[in-house]
């Protein structure tokens, strides 16, 4: 049953242009209620308290979460990293959806126009052509960018299950709201000290909240602060702190040279906790075939301790000029 073909670089048409759709009214009323969100969701919490139940399964769906971005909708929607069966990629398309980051074919089409136009000014979330805040989730609220390319992603856009999710992407973050509710009207009943509305704010307001933030730092962070062991034509970097907090995508430099690797930390010391659940669920016969680093790739990183900032500065111009040049 399986219908998903190995290749990691699918040949895929050039992209359509977006058009952009002037509706500055809309996008400041959704960049109103996105901060509204956040701040409502962090003071809602001198209204319902905490427990320490209710900040564990916060902390469980932040990270179940965040692997199903980084480990689903990254690396197997958008680069195919590993295959699995359509069983798998159905229950996989499901999760990513509660992430509250719109559908996979979405989701995966906008990363392969990034990969394709890293940090030049097609690139709707690069840093360094637009700044920081629209690489960081001005471009993810904006209405030029509601519209996917689907002629990127029409591997995945093959599939009648994955289209219905992706175009009922809100239905699922819905479901486990209503579902964190019920767990803590649930736990209440059996004495456990929570409730409904607490759960509600912890598993599900705060831990999207946190999720989207952490998730849109690669966009912005990842392209700004960090070293950069591998002279890519974009200014991806890899930076340590960022990989913790998403599970391994912070190795954004490695991933850049490299985008179809299981594994973005390359290094045994680069820690990458998507891949090691990567390989748990292949352990399970859950995924198979992860696509490995060629030992070439490894061979070209340049020592990482030994990068001064002089020399980074330097690699910096010459991936600008590189850009330029090719216009
Ligand atoms: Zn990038
Ligand atoms: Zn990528």
């Amino acid at each position: 049953m399986d219908h998903v073909a190995r290749s990691a670089e699918p040949n895929l048409p050039d992209p359509v242009p977006m058009a952009p759709i002037a509706t500055p009214f809309r996008d400041q009323a959704r960049v109103g209620f996105f901060i509204f969100f956040q701040i409502a969701a962090l003071a809602a919490i001198a209204w319902v308290g905490w427990s320490p139940v209710a900040v564990g399964v916060a902390g469980a769906l932040y990270l179940v979460r965040m692997f199903a971005i980084t480990g689903i909708y990254h690396r197997y929607f958008s680069h195919r990293a590993y295959r699995t069966n359509r069983f798998w990629q159905t229950v996989f398309a499901v999760i990513g959806c509660t992430c509250m980051q719109k559908g996979p074919l979405w989701w995966a089409a906008h990363h392969r126009h990034h990969h394709r136009f890293s940090d030049r000014p097609e690139d709707v979330h690069s840093p360094v052509q637009h700044g920081l805040w629209r690489s960081h989730f001005g471009w993810f609220l904006s209405s030029v960018h509601g519209q996917a390319d689907r002629s990127l992603v029409q591997d995945f856009a093959a599939f009648p299950e994955l289209r219905w999710l992706d175009r009922h992407h809100l239905l699922m973050p819905v479901l486990l709201a209503v579902a964190c509710f019920a767990l803590g009207v649930s736990l209440q009943q059996l004495g456990v000290g929570t409730d409904g509305p607490q759960m509600l704010v912890w598993g599900f307001f705060l831990s999207t909240t946190a999720l989207a933030n952490a998730t849109y730092t690669i966009n912005s962070l990842a392209h700004r602060w960090g070293s950069r062991p591998y002279r890519t034509p974009d200014d991806s970097r890899n930076n340590s702190l960022l990989a913790l907090i998403t599970l391994g995508e912070g190795w954004h430099n490695n991933h850049h040279r490299y985008p179809a690797a299981a594994r973005q930390g390359f290094r045994w010391y680069q820690v990458d906790l998507t891949f090691y659940a990567l390989r748990a669920l292949a352990a399970l016969r859950v995924v198979r075939d992860l696509r490995p680093v060629p030992e070439r790739i490894l061979a070209e990183a340049r020592p990482g301790r030994s990068i001064t900032r002089a020399a980074d500065r330097l690699d910096t111009r010459v991936a600008t000029e590189h850009r330029y040049s090719r216009h």
